[in-house]
């Protein structure tokens, strides 16, 4: 979908309705997760190694500035001769120039305007108060797993994101009458599950949700319950 959801951003994703977009690409990047819909928007990025869309959006006007940098494009006078201070005129325009001048003056020649984004992805994720940045601390890379088969891929994410129909959730959602696991802790947490439960957790603990070995991964597929 971002063919449709990305044609011709750097005409208007600086305008002020651009946020209407964000709520289709988030909830595709849900079906992609099969994550459940309280879990942060933020970590649909990470799990799915695709750029948040913002960045996606600034790095389509970067490389469109680089582009039309080039002599004979046909941005290239527009782009060159143009004082950011013509063009503003009417600022609720936003217009292409002053936004591409910007980013070129900030961007570093040697890489390329998805690299750029990336990096300050990256930068930006360093900053995220959720639990998967403990457990994917650098974005940018695919995480292990993407390529595990659908079921073993939700319940990794639903064990990474801490969203999942674990009884806490369940009982915090009004969809059960105790938050108890079957084991017999007062609270079923992702933390109890994975660490302390007898009957549910994996072998490996902790490496379940970021060293996928061969244990974990059969864990994953035939013995965790559905989460
Ligand atoms: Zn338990």
């Amino acid at each position: 979908m971002h063919s449709t959801a990305e044609h011709g951003t750097p005409v208007w994703c600086r305008s002020a309705h651009t946020h209407l977009i964000d709520p289709m690409i988030n909830d595709a990047l849900r079906i992609v997760t099969v994550c459940l819909r309280p879990t942060p928007v933020d970590n649909f990025p990470t799990l799915t190694d695709i750029q948040p869309a913002e960045l996606r959006r600034s790095g389509d006007t970067l490389s469109l500035g680089h582009r039309a940098m080039e002599p004979g494009h046909l941005l290239h006078s527009e782009l060159t001769h143009t004082s950011s201070a013509d063009v503003w005129h009417l600022k609720s325009r936003h217009p292409f120039v002053p936004a591409a001048q910007q980013l070129i003056s900030f961007s570093d020649n040697n890489i390329c305007a998805a690299q750029q984004a990336d990096h300050q992805w990256n930068a930006e994720w360093v900053d995220n108060p959720t639990r998967l940045r403990i457990l994917i601390p650098d974005t940018g890379t695919q995480p292990s797993g993407i390529t595990f088969p659908r079921r073993a891929w939700i319940q990794l994410n639903c064990l990474r994101t801490s969203v999942g129909r674990f009884c806490s959730c369940l009982y915090k959602w009004g969809m059960a009458s105790s938050a108890a696991c079957e084991c017999g802790a007062e609270e079923q947490t992702t933390n109890q599950f994975v660490f302390q439960c007898p009957i549910h957790r994996p072998l490996h603990g902790l490496h379940a949700r970021t060293v996928l070995d061969d244990e974990t991964t059969e864990w994953l597929l035939n013995t965790c319950p559905e989460i």
